[in-house]
């Protein structure tokens, strides 16, 4: 069976282990190997800073730019093959892999056109300059000026396509080289975007790397001044900041983590269409597979029994199966070892909530025999949300929500802290004063509030779609990191710094 190469040192190396198989998820056919054994992360992550760090540093912002616009080409030119390979390796749907597929080319089209903008030169002036002693004879001026480390950017197995793109995009805008480390279940098509990448030969040696597997080393390797971007669940974030070179050494570390997101419905709702709607849609797309999905429903007790009707009703049309299928809309979850998880997760919440929604039995599986990952969707309902912690710090990844009655909109946001901390929140309803006022309570605990009324119902990005134009990112549980939202996205790939001197030295530097 083909063994994927790691690309290191400018080189493909073919790990010298056995390996670890990468299965279909729906017909269980073993695909490709990964390995890592034996890769020198050291002289990987020294290859990367020597050679593609000045290389990178050498162009200008705008420069960089066009790389990216180069680089998205690329990746358009071989799309079917991404199609492919993710509905063999992830059993997705084709909508679900234009999520992720497209979804990485039109992010890192996004920085293109941003990055054009840029203007040139090395040094970013933040804020103006301010005055540390009598008629300004020495002043303080705040600078940022990209890393010169690496970046090592580890990612979930949801997202092989954008979880790449939408990390990389910023890095290499920024002038920094990256390696990237896929989660090994779904890593062939991070792979396959990488190599055609490389064999495009855009960018300057060295600046995209790529190891599959887990590699020895791989912080170990690194050193303070370089830069970790963490996706995954919120223990092996824990695991990873106890490491030395982060604990100790001071290495930069973004998690984007576990989430239990919500979405609330207006206490004087006279409708629910646009939270039913949605919150099928974020049940379904890549069967729930998603960091931002809505788990939490929170509607008025009034509302509770109807808006519970309509989201089951809904999901009876869904058809779950084998994604060959031209009538499946849902998918499979990307291996056996997601669905032994979601099961045991569905079974915890069987135990405690009312099924209002039962896939198990009331959805028929448009697949053959029984060893696929796939999983129908589950709704479940709580009548007592406080004293059911469980719904509130329990992240089931797969196609299953709880909808829970608040009391009165105080209740509402109580229960929607009870997250401690998610990457998204939306709000249904028609009233303006309401919406605003929902959106500044619910941003303490929340990255992104998507706010919807039936004026943007037709327009709008999505609940669970993570636009670069927007902060990616929460508190708390979900990591306490910040990804895209445009150019703040850069701020992790620059130092700040306060440079204090005399006012012809700052101005010298302004003028650089
Ligand atoms: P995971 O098991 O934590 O793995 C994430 C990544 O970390 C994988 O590449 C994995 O490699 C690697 N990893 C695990 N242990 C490691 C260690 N000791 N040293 C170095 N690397 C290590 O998470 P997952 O199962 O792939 O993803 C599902 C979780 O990710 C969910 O909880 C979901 O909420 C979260 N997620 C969050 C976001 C977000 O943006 N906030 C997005 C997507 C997913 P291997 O695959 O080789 O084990």
């Amino acid at each position: 069976m083909k063994k994927l190469a790691n690309y290191v040192q400018g080189r493909w190396q073919e790990g010298t282990g056995e390996g670890t198989t990468l299965y279909d998820p729906v017909l269980g056919t073993p695909l490709v190997k990964v390995c890592a054994k034996g890769v020198d992360m050291a002289a990987a992550y020294d290859h990367a800073r020597t050679q593609a760090g000045p290389a990178l540093r050498r162009y200008t912002y705008a420069e960089r730019a066009g790389l990216l616009a180069q680089v998205a080409q690329v990746l358009q030119a071989s799309r079917d093959n991404y199609y492919d390979i993710s509905l063999q390796n992830s059993g997705t749907v084709k909508n679900d892999t234009a999520v992720d597929v497209e979804g990485s080319i039109y992010t890192l089209g996004y920085y293109a056109k941003l990055g054009s903008r840029l203007v040139d030169g090395q040094v970013h002036l933040d804020g103006d300059s301010t005055s540390l002693a009598k008629d300004n004879a020495f002043a303080s001026q705040h600078i940022e000026v990209p890393v010169r480390g690496v970046a090592l950017l580890i990612n979930a197995f949801n997202f092989p396509a954008w979880g790449l793109w939408e990390k990389a995009a910023p890095a290499l805008l920024s002038g920094v080289p990256v390696v990237v480390k896929p989660a090994t279940a779904t890593a062939w098509l991070t792979h396959e975007m990488v190599k055609d990448v490389i064999e495009a030969g855009i960018l300057p040696e060295g600046s995209i790397s790529i190891v599959c597997g887990r590699p020895e080393g791989l912080l170990d390797a690194l050193n303070g001044l370089d830069l970790v971007s963490f996706t995954g669940s919120a223990e092996t974030a824990a695991t990873l900041r106890q490491h030395p070179r982060i604990q100790h050494d001071g290495v930069r570390f973004n998690a984007e983590t576990d989430s239990v997101n919500c979405a609330l419905l207006d206490p004087e709702a006279t409708g629910s269409d646009l939270l039913v709607r949605e919150v099928v849609r974020e049940l379904t797309i890549k069967s729930g597979q998603k960091c931002t999905a809505i788990r939490r429903i929170f509607v008025p007790e009034a509302s509770y029994d109807a808006v519970a009707k309509g989201i089951c009703e809904k999901l009876q049309g869904i058809t779950v199966g084998d994604p060959r299928n031209e009538s499946v809309r849902m998918g499979s979850l990307v291996s056996q070892t997601q669905k032994k998880a979601v099961t045991e997760g569905i079974e915890l919440l069987a135990k405690h909530c009312d099924v209002l929604f039962d896939g198990r039995t009331q959805t028929s599986m448009q697949v053959d025999g029984n060893d696929h990952a796939c999983v129908a969707p589950m709704l479940f309902g709580t009548r007592d949300p406080d004293n059911l912690a469980l719904v509130h710090e329990t992240e089931v990844f797969g196609p299953v929500a709880t909808i829970m009655p608040y009391r009165d909109i105080e209740h509402a946001y109580e229960l929607a802290r009870r997250g401690m901390g998610s990457l998204v929140a939306s709000v249904y309803g028609e009233d303006t004063d309401f919406l605003a006022q929902a959106a500044v309570r619910l941003a303490e605990s929340h990255g992104r509030v998507h706010v919807i009324n039936s004026a943007v119902a037709k327009v709008q990005t999505g609940h669970g779609n993570a636009m670069p134009q927007s902060n990616h990112g929460g508190p708390g549980r979900a990591g306490g990191g910040q990804e895209l939202g445009g150019l703040r996205a850069l701020a992790f790939y620059h130092r700040l710094a306060a440079v204090q001197a005399a006012p012809e030295v700052l101005a010298r530097l302004a003028a650089q």
